[in-house]
């Protein structure tokens, strides 16, 4: 057991943790990011990446997230891997850090906590869903809609998610077709009313998915196999993309009962900032974001993690110092 000490440690090795890793360590801050079971976040999880900023051709996720470790690990970030099992973010009681347990036992202490735990978007657990994930299965329209352009696209859900998606693709396609298992939507109102207006979009209601149909010879999704809820009958719905749009967990369990999470579970931060309402500890990424969700914006705010981790020092040894020139 050993226990590991900086002066800014980050949970989480998505582009948020990255990004706060690269801005904290050219700060002189020798960061520790701790990886958790998902090294280098959920772009890991998918291909073709078309619209982080820098790259004109479009990269593969795995390797963006490769390049930004090593980044982060060339100008002096220490990249651990350990999943944290617990924290105890009552610094006063701890000599003035916050406090984090791996589950091998390890104990890191960091003077400022950065908070990048991120947030994985819920699948239907249907066959033919992951095997088809990246080959016409998808769960984000932002990232992915633009593959689609003049092509036909499911969006499966009923919430405001789904609406949004199924409103966001119809900048790409002219052939939504969003499929509920209810007979109404859980959307707000005027979500609803705009998908409702929509003349590129179709909704198909009663219909549970029960699996995704790939095509023999090419290995891309060609269909989604649904049962109607009401009659049972059983159907296919031919496509080229389907977006699974019922929702994200964000990863904030670690922290419940010591920072206020808002009623989906994401972290609250004060408006425009990264900030907790603990003093020290902030949030960025997914984990406190469920509006924009995207690498870049990860990026951001994790860089606004950093600079604020870092005026939080700067302030508190100035505090100090200005407290024992008084004494
Ligand atoms: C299939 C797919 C495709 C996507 N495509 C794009 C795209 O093309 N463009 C785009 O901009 N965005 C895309 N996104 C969204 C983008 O990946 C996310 O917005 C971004 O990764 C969020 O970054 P993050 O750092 O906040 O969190 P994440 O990437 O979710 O990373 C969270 C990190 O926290 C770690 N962690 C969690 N719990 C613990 C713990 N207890 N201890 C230690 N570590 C922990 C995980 O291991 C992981 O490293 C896509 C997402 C998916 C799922």
């Amino acid at each position: 057991m050993t226990t590991h000490t900086t002066r800014m440690l980050i949970i989480g090795s998505g582009p948020a943790g990255l990004s706060a890793a690269i801005y904290g360590a050219r700060a002189g801050m020798k960061p520790i990011v701790v990886q958790g079971l998902q090294p280098g976040g959920q772009l890991t999880i998918t291909t073709d990446v078309e619209n982080y900023p820098g790259f004109r051709d479009v990269i593969q996720g795995p390797w963006l997230m490769q390049e930004m470790e090593a980044q982060a690990v060339h100008v002096g970030t220490r990249m651990l891997w350990d999943t944290i099992v617990s924290v105890d973010l009552d610094a006063d009681a701890n000599g003035g850090v916050f406090r984090a347990v791996g589950d091998g036992g390890d104990i890191y202490e960091g003077e400022t906590l950065v908070i990048a735990t991120g947030a994985q978007a819920k699948w239907l657990g249907v066959p033919g869903e992951m095997e088809l994930s990246g080959k016409g299965v998808s769960a984000c329209a932002t990232c992915d809609g633009f593959f689609y352009r003049g092509k036909k696209v499911v969006v499966i859900g009923g919430g405001n998610t789904a609406v949004e998606e199924a409103l966001y693709l119809t900048n790409h396609s002219q052939d939504v077709t969003l499929i509920h298992r209810r007979d109404s939507l859980r959307a707000e109102r005027i979500l609803q009313d705009r998908l409702f207006a929509h003349p590129n979009v179709k909704v198909v209601w009663n219909k549970a998915v029960d699996h995704f149909v790939g095509h023999a010879e090419n290995g891309q999704l060609m269909a989604v196999a649904v049962t109607d809820t009401v009659t049972g009958e059983k159907s296919e719905i031919a496509t080229d993309g389907a977006f699974v749009a019922i929702g994200h967990a964000p990863a904030t369990s670690l922290f419940e009962g010591q920072l206020d999470t808002d009623d989906s579970g994401y972290l609250v931060v004060t408006p425009g900032t990264p900030k907790t309402r603990i003093p020290g500890v902030f949030a960025c990424g997914d984990v406190m974001d469920h509006t924009y969700r995207q690498a870049v914006t990860a990026a951001g705010t994790g860089c606004m993690a950093a600079l604020d981790a870092e005026r939080y020092l700067q302030a508190k040894e100035f505090d100090e110092m200005a407290k024992e020139a008084a004494e």
